[in-house]
């Protein structure tokens, strides 16, 4: 397996060519498993992201004027690139990341996966005409991509979350400038790589890094970018949400969560239990539709602790780039710290620890960000953990009695973004599902993130759908045109 060399510098990519920032400066790239620097990457702010902007601009015209089938073929290369590269690009980001290998190469597959979805979107973009009420007047709908677009994007999925924009909004005929996170760069730059080599044309893509605000000021402030599209923090989205009104830009925010997960007395026990710890435990926790609230009905609640108990012991953690690893680091040392406060205010408030509760001190863990899986039972509304993201390795558990009393509770935050159920009774299943205020609601299923699916949430969690049959929308603008025909 190849991997990624400390030594190595990476550069911004403006208007079709690799460069270093004016200021010459580098940021360090950590790999969160080993504390080791996987990479240098030039940190680029304001000159470089008005050198950005003016590039995505003046390939615009151009690019909305291709047509969809040429589009769609590049889309389609740069969908059978990424497939070729799988291991690669897994590597870059388990050593960037620290999500186990296993998880990653899904993440490649899933980011391809986009690119082939939205190239086969993009010749399905229609218009309509109207019938008028008058004879001599013919009425038309057009759809237009709405302009240069600004993508921010978050360190847990550094390669799926940029393709999950990148594509839509290509295969729309936007340009783009992207911003990914600070602490997962490589990824990014490596798929910017392959859409070169796939044949997008100089300008329509372009990538910045660097300090976040000033990146995220001077996109917002530049009148000639149409729409930003954000995944990240609630608390970010709101202030990009908020300086986005100054010039009505289009908005697109996929935020935190804190989901639900419901746990039935008439459940299928083991699949359920396995299925619970897969998703819990996936990037360690690190993901926004990580069960954050699992609730046990009381009657089978011991029988799903012992199982989970059991299941949670035999996962093994450590440096993902090993194919036998399951659960990897939290990201960095903000993130440890979040995680243990969440515990400690949970078991200080009357939790009771089934299993876990540490920093991990095995010998191959001391510089690495690893806290041990931990499940915690007696968890209640009181507790950090019920109302934050933990954004980490731990499983609370919450008992309920009734179907009501468990539908209230679990709509009891700002939160809405993905929600789960395990029950083998229909009419429950369609019940619960219809009343859950979430943006996507899983039965006996925990795989929400399909590009087949309309991915996003409501309330705090979001704007917009990415994924699905209405992935498109989000980045095209509606344009009626009347006319008047003469005899
Ligand atoms: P974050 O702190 O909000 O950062 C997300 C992105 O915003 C990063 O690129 C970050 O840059 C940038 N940013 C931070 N402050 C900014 C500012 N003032 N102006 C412009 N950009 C700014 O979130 P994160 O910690 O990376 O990701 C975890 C969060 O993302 C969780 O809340 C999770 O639930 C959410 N998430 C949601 C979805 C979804 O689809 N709904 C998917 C994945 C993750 P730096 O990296 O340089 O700080």
């Amino acid at each position: 397996m190849e991997l990624l060399k400390s030594s190595k510098k990476y550069q911004l990519f403006i208007n079709g060519e690799w460069k270093n920032s004016i200021s010459n400066q580098f940021i360090e790239v950590i790999n969160p498993a080993t504390g080791n620097i996987v990479g240098q990457v030039a940190s680029g702010n304001i000159v470089e992201t008005k050198e950005a902007i003016d590039a995505a601009c003046d390939s615009f015209f151009s690019w909305s004027k291709e047509t969809s089938k040429a589009r769609a073929d590049i889309l389609m290369r740069l969908y059978f690139l990424l497939l070729e590269n799988e291991e690669y690009l897994a590597s870059v980001i388990t050593n960037e990341m620290g999500k186990p290998i296993v998880q990653a190469r899904k993440e490649v597959q899933t980011a391809a996966e986009h690119f082939r979805w939205n190239a086969e979107e993009a010749r399905r973009i229609y218009g309509q005409t109207i019938q008028s009420s008058e004879k001599q007047k013919r009425l038309s709908i057009i759809r237009q991509p709405v302009g240069p677009v600004a993508a921010i994007t978050p360190w847990n999925f550094p390669l799926s979350m940029v393709a999950r924009k990148l594509a839509p909004a290509l295969a729309s005929g936007c340009t783009i400038v992207l911003k990914p996170a600070e602490q997962t760069p490589i990824s990014a730059i490596e798929l910017f790589k392959l859409a070169e080599k796939a044949g997008v044309p100089n300008g329509v893509i372009n990538l910045v890094i660097g300090n976040p605000k000033e990146i995220g000021d001077v996109l917002l402030e530049d009148k000639r970018i149409r729409k930003i599209t954000f995944t990240g923090s609630t608390e970010v989205g709101k202030l990009l949400y908020k300086n986005a009104a100054k010039q009505v830009k289009r908005v697109s925010m996929e935020l935190g969560g804190h989901a639900p997960m419901i746990v039935f007395e008439d459940c299928d026990l083991e699949s359920t239990v396995n299925q619970v710890v897969k998703s819990k435990f996936n990037n360690t926790g690190q993901t926004c539709v990580s069960p954050n609230r699992i609730y046990v009905q009381q009657s089978i609640k011991d029988s799903f602790i012992n199982l989970f108990k059991e299941q949670v012991q035999s996962l093994k953690m450590g440096y993902g780039i090993d194919e036998n690893i399951d659960v990897g680091p939290v990201v960095n040392q903000s993130g440890l710290d979040k995680v243990k406060k969440h515990v400690e205010d949970a078991i200080q408030k009357g939790a009771t620890l089934v299993v876990g509760g540490t920093v991990s001190d095995k010998a191959n863990h001391k510089n690495g960000y690893f806290y041990e899986p931990t499940v915690l039972d007696h968890v209640d509304e009181q507790m950090l953990i019920t109302n934050q993201e933990t954004f980490g390795p731990v499983a609370p558990i919450f008992s309920f009695e009734t179907e009501d009393e468990v539908v209230k509770k679990a709509n009891n935050t700002d939160y809405g973004l993905a929600a789960y159920i395990f029950t083998e009774n229909l009419s429950r299943s369609v019940r619960v599902s219809e009343a859950l205020e979430y943006g996507m609601v899983g039965i006996n299923d925990t795989v929400l993130s399909q590009v087949e699916g309309s991915f996003g949430g409501i309330k705090e969690s979001g704007i917009g759908r990415e994924g699905g049959p209405g992935c498109l929308e989000e980045f095209l603008e509606t344009k009626w045109i009347t006319s008047t025909i003469r005899d």
